[in-house]
């Protein structure tokens, strides 16, 4: 079963609009797809009505920004009621930090000799609610200032340069709490990318559990072969169930093709068994 289950459109950060992220799943074979925009639901009316006509499963979800102890961390709710008030509530604090946020970053690249990034990220941003330093970063390619998205993320927007805005984002308890009274299930996205140690991970995965979210990606996008292997062992091991996502925002921002990558490793419980 091809099942892919993070992914972004317009309504957040990705290139393509929630119609055309279907489409491009359902032309490469996905059969179970669910969009998952960064704290915001407002693609998913659209994605759900294209999905209805092709032969492709749509699930809601929501890719939400958490911050536990010093670090982002990425919590995916799948199954998810966009309905529901706790969860709209949640996602509307995070949307309105968001803008705080981009105004600080507009004011330290300033600083730095970039005028203009505010206006600049928000023409590139389709949901005026919903304002990414990945709409910096395309701002910051389209006036010149480095070659590509990512050589721009290492110059303007990460720790220890001009664009940088400590940021605190929602707690893991209120994020894991508003997906489940929406009936939804937590993941935790892409673990491989936090720069934790062994033991932060188990920490982190421990409290996770321990606040009733249900699984985390083992392929993602994100990880590498071997990450698949390591993470499949720690789902094993924490008892927690599998989930498989390519994290798509379009091409040339992302590492793999919306439902292109491998299978589960053996002897997980994905995260669709019971769908
Ligand atoms: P934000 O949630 O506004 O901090 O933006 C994070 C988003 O920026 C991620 O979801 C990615 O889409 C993108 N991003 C983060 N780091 C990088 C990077 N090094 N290169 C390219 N895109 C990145
Ligand atoms: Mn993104
Ligand atoms: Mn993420
Ligand atoms: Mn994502």
């Amino acid at each position: 079963m091809n099942v892919d289950l993070h992914c972004h459109s317009t309504a957040s950060d990705g290139l393509l609009a929630p119609r055309d992220v279907v489409a491009r799943a359902a032309a490469n074979g996905v059969e179970i797809l669910s969009l998952t925009d960064h704290d915001d639901t407002s693609g998913l009316a659209e994605a759900r009505a294209e999905a209805e006509s092709r032969s492709l499963r749509f699930v809601d979800g929501v890719e939400i920004s958490v911050t536990w102890r010093t670090i982002t961390v990425h919590v995916v709710g799948l199954r998810i009621d966009p309905e529901s008030s706790a969860l709209r509530d949640g996602l509307q604090s995070i949307r309105q930090g968001r803008a705080t946020r981009a105004e600080k970053i507009a004011e330290g690249l300033s600083a730095a000799g970039v005028p203009g990034s505010l206006a600049g990220a928000k023409r590139f941003a389709d949901n005026p609610q919903l304002i990414s330093r990945a709409h910096f970063a395309r701002y910051l390619v389209e006036a010149g200032r480095a070659s590509d998205v990512k050589s721009v993320f290492q110059r303007y927007l990460v720790k220890d340069t001009p664009g940088h805005v400590a940021h605190r984002w929602a707690a893991l308890g209120d994020a894991v709490a508003w997906i489940r009274e929406s009936g939804g299930t937590a993941v935790v996205a892409h673990p491989g990318r936090y720069k934790l140690t062994k033991t932060e991970m188990r920490e982190l995965l421990g409290e996770f559990k321990a606040l009733g979210g249900a699984g985390i990606e083992v392929v993602t996008g994100s990880h590498t072969p071997d990450q698949y292997l390591e993470y499949a062992r720690l789902a094993r091991e924490l008892g927690l169930l599998a989930s498989r996502g390519s994290d798509y925002h379009g091409k040339g921002e992302s590492h793999a093709d919306l439902g292109a990558l491998p299978p589960l490793p053996e002897g997980l419980k994905p995260v669709w068994h019971d769908w």
